[in-house]
């Protein structure tokens, strides 16, 4: 069930969906998400859904994972751009973070939810994920004293863009994130910091769980 085959109908499922950068094909080959879902669901990990991990959260469609992660760092010849400081809302069971981490330079995640938080901690120090600092509070406020971000990944929905997070970009930085009032009425949108201003482009429809305030 978590064979090579299972895993390789993913990533073929990934590039017929325009997932294109092999980088990121890799990360799916080789982040094992069987170990991010509840034993009893480990059958259905290489299925290309979001599943339950617990606390009323979801672990994302793998799709939407690498969607957002070559959004976040694919330049416009191909290749993938060197980020330093890229920053994650909504860790949840650390799966989009352990994609991320081996991409960049180091990763700031916060989870809202303190024990999810407490049992990724364990799980992605076993998987020798190290290039990584976790926190629990509410994302809306971004993390003001690592600012700036060469990046910002968020993988729950807010109904609005965040200003802090927006405060938070370095120049040229790039944003992305869901923005919705509802899971059914969400834009995945990439905003990125120019010289002259944000600049947003819309990614297609998502269905995220809630961005929550404390
Ligand atoms: N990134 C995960 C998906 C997590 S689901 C993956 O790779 O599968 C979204 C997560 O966002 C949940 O764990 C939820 O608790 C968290 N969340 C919701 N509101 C938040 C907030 N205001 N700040 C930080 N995390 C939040």
């Amino acid at each position: 069930m978590t064979s090579a085959r299972t895993r390789e109908r993913l990533i073929n499922r990934l590039m017929d969906n325009g997932i294109t950068n092999q980088l990121v094909l890799d990360r799916f080959r080789s982040v094992p998400r069987h170990l991010f879902v509840q034993e009893a669901l480990a059958s259905r990990a290489y299925e290309d859904d979001a599943l339950p991990i617990g606390f009323g959260q979801t672990i994302s469609q793998p799709l939407i994972v690498a969607l957002m992660t070559q959004a976040l760092l694919e330049e416009s010849d191909g290749s993938l751009r060197k980020m330093q400081k890229v920053l994650e809302i909504g860790t949840g069971c650390g799966y989009q973070t352990a994609v991320l981490a081996p991409l960049v330079a180091t990763v700031y995640s916060i989870e809202r939810v303190a024990p999810l938080l407490q049992e990724t901690r364990k799980r992605l120090s076993s998987l020798n994920i190290a290039n990584l600092r976790l926190r629990r509070d509410d994302g809306h406020r971004g993390w003001p004293g690592q600012a700036p971000f060469d990046g910002i990944i968020v993988t729950a929905a807010p109904t609005d863009v965040p200003q802090n997070l927006l405060a938070q970009l370095a120049p040229g930085g790039r944003l992305i994130m869901p923005v919705g009032e509802q899971s059914t009425a969400q834009t995945l949108l990439r905003i990125t910091a120019t010289e002259s201003g944000f600049v947003e482009e819309k990614l297609g429809k998502v269905a995220f769980v809630p961005m929550i305030e404390d």
